[in-house]
């Protein structure tokens, strides 16, 4: 579904991403971990269009293909946005809207989608994620993990080919965790494709079909969960896990 070559971005004279490879197959979970600072965070950026690559090739399978450089127009960079949806880390819902209008916000206003649809949509989804007493309350009046379950409703509604999470739990108390992973379990085994920045390690083992570990704007190794997390090639990937398992 989605391949990327040689992704680089820097801020100022601060190499962040220098050259990363990465694909994900159609329905495919894979699972971004490393360090803080490592760039992961900047991946999902740049294949969300939030962020502009300096150099590298980004492209979703029967859909567009964008080589970043300094010819690279706006438009070309735009392509990518409706591709994609992005789960953060702080929700990110807008605090002035409802929980319902929150959820119809993109497809109403950027996606130009009929509104009663659209709400007809955003109730079976906040249905499904046991959410569907709350559409007409604001952010506020929720948990931290009722807010990001609408942040990834609001993500679904978008119907976008693929998925991105930030460390959708790390903002969250430890009991709260757990109703937000079983959702994402749920997507995952629904087959939707994702990737999915997360310091939530025996989750990826569970859910992730591939690990990448990042240090240093780098990939460092790639492969199979239990490779990766339980037996890593690499003594940088070694050390990391073992600090979090
Ligand atoms: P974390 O786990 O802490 O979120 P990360 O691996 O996601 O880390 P990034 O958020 O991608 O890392 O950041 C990588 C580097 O890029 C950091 O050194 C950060 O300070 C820098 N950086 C990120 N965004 C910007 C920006 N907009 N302007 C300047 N520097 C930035």
């Amino acid at each position: 579904l989605l391949a990327v070559e040689g992704l680089r971005k820097s801020f100022g004279d601060n190499p962040v991403l220098k050259s990363i490879d990465l694909t994900v197959g159609q329905g495919r979970v894979l699972a971004l971990i490393g360090p803080s600072g490592s760039g992961k965070t900047t991946v999902l950026r740049c294949l969300n269009g939030l962020e502009r690559p300096d150099a590298g090739t980004v492209a979703f399978s029967g859909g567009p293909r964008v080589e970043f450089g300094p010819k690279t127009t706006r438009q070309q960079a735009q392509s990518l946005r409706d591709r994609s949806a992005m789960v953060f880390q702080g929700y990110n819902l807008f605090p002035h809207m409802t929980v319902l209008q929150n959820v119809i916000e993109g497809p109403v206003q950027v996606q130009r989608r009929p509104k009663a649809q659209a709400v007809a949509e955003a109730e079976a989804l906040l249905e499904r994620v046991g959410l569907a007493d709350k559409r007409d309350e604001y952010p506020h009046e929720l948990s931290g993990g009722q807010q990001q379950r609408v942040g990834i409703v609001r993500a679904l509604a978008l119907r976008p080919a693929l998925l991105l999470f930030d460390e959708p739990t790390s903002a969250l108390d430890p009991e709260l965790v757990g109703d937000v992973l079983t959702v994402i379990k749920e997507l995952a085994e629904e087959g939707w494709t994702m990737v999915m920045v997360t310091h939530e390690l025996a989750f990826a083992r569970e859910v992730a079909d591939e690990v990448v570990f990042m240090d240093g704007g780098v990939v460092v190794e790639r492969g199979h969960p239990d490779t990766v997390l339980r037996n890593p090639a690499h003594e940088r990937t070694r050390q990391f896990v073992h600090r979090l398992l």
